[in-house]
């Protein structure tokens, strides 16, 4: 069942500011459990499941978009040129293939170029190509042939939508972030669906978040939810190039951040209300999860700016283990998404009436 949802979502082309192909599937799959979604004006997708009024309500969600490009210029001889959007990594650029997003049915493959080995001289090998050198090949002779095709100035472009089973547990492709967290939402929803009590869940799934974190905030402020968790990757640190960063284990149980911050530009991060930390550990504990911990700079997501609606939002980031973030193909293992549904339906669950998010309460 994870699998395979979480396959079909990575299949799906979503630029942030051009998510309606996945809220679409997403709200289907939403109706097929008999849930029902409402859209907003930016096309965040919320599902809400009216619960406890004396219980504390919850905004659980998680990004539909993906990082990608724009189209920046068409040249005469056809080629294409590209501005990124979101945080995509240059170096892993050259020779990759995309999808030119004209239209369902109407979409375009290309190929970034990558200059012949055999005319590329020895000073260039180890060389980045900076991406407003890069072009695409997508088959066109002619700025007019490229204009028939729907093509023009500002036409969404992502990596071209993968998706495949590595090994007995993992999953590699496109857009693991977030349609991994997508899934892991829609695998609650079941959840919540049936459920006999509980806190109001306002369970959404977002726009714009690749684009310096837009879709969410809104929401926030018209939901005003007095706790907000949001799900999305952890950086896993399992991996030859990585082990500096923590101990975040693919396979090994979803993760908790207890501290993120962006020191370029943004100067934001969230640290975790500590009930909400409490809540997860005695929820995990539980189910007999393992519940891994996470503490990054560089790492920033929507609940940066979520936590300061209204009187303040008590916050947490939930995740699951990811490698290889923002390149064309990421990697997660599916026992760290049907684990952190697991954790979440707990967590949830145990929010009632009397839980406190009085900070003269908590323990020192
Ligand atoms: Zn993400």
């Amino acid at each position: 069942m994870m699998r395979d949802l979480l396959m079909l979502l990575m299949q799906i082309p979503g630029l942030s500011g051009n998510e309606d192909r996945v809220r679409q599937a997403i709200s289907k799959t939403l109706a097929d459990l008999c849930v029902e979604s409402r859209s907003d004006r930016l096309g965040n997708l919320v599902a809400t499941f009216e619960g406890d009024p004396g219980a504390p309500s919850v905004m659980l969600f998680t990004h539909m978009d993906q990082l990608g490009f724009v189209v920046r210029k068409v040249e005469p001889d056809g080629f294409l040129r590209l501005e990124r959007l979101g945080g995509v990594p240059e170096r892993a650029l050259a020779s990759q293939a995309v999808l030119i997003c004209v239209g369902q049915g109407r979409d375009v493959p290309g190929v970034i170029a990558n200059k012949s080995h055999h005319a590329t001289p020895p000073g260039e090998k180890y060389h980045v190509v900076p991406y407003r050198e890069l072009y695409v090949d997508a088959g066109f002779a002619s700025a007019e042939e490229v204009a028939e095709a729907g093509i023009q100035i500002g036409t969404p472009v992502v990596y071209r939508p993968q998706s495949f089973a590595l090994g007995p547990h993992r999953v590699a492709g496109t857009s693991v972030d977030d349609r991994a967290g997508c899934a892991v939402l829609l695998g609650l929803a079941a959840d919540l669906a049936a459920r006999k009590s509980g806190p109001t869940v306002h369970l959404a799934f977002t726009v714009q978040e690749e684009f310096n974190l837009r879709g969410a905030l809104p929401l926030a402020q018209d939901l005003k939810p007095d706790i907000a968790i949001q799900i999305d990757l952890m950086l896993a640190s399992d991996t030859p190039d990585s082990k500096e960063l923590g101990d975040m284990y693919l396979g090994a149980g979803p993760g908790m951040s207890l501290y993120s911050f962006h020191g370029r530009g943004t100067l934001n991060g969230v640290l975790p209300h500590p009930a909400l930390v409490r809540l997860f550990e005695a929820s995990a504990e539980a189910q007999g999860l393992t519940l891994q911990r996470s503490a990054q700079t560089g790492v920033l997501t929507d609940l940066s700016y979520v936590q300061h609606v209204g009187a303040g939002v008590a916050s947490i980031d939930l995740g699951f283990p990811m490698r290889f973030s923002h390149s064309s193909l990421e990697v997660c293992d599916l026992r760290d998404l049907d684990a952190l549904v697991m954790l979440l339906g707990e967590g949830v669950s145990r929010i009632g009436p009397d839980f406190s998010l009085n900070r003269d309460e908590g323990q020192a």
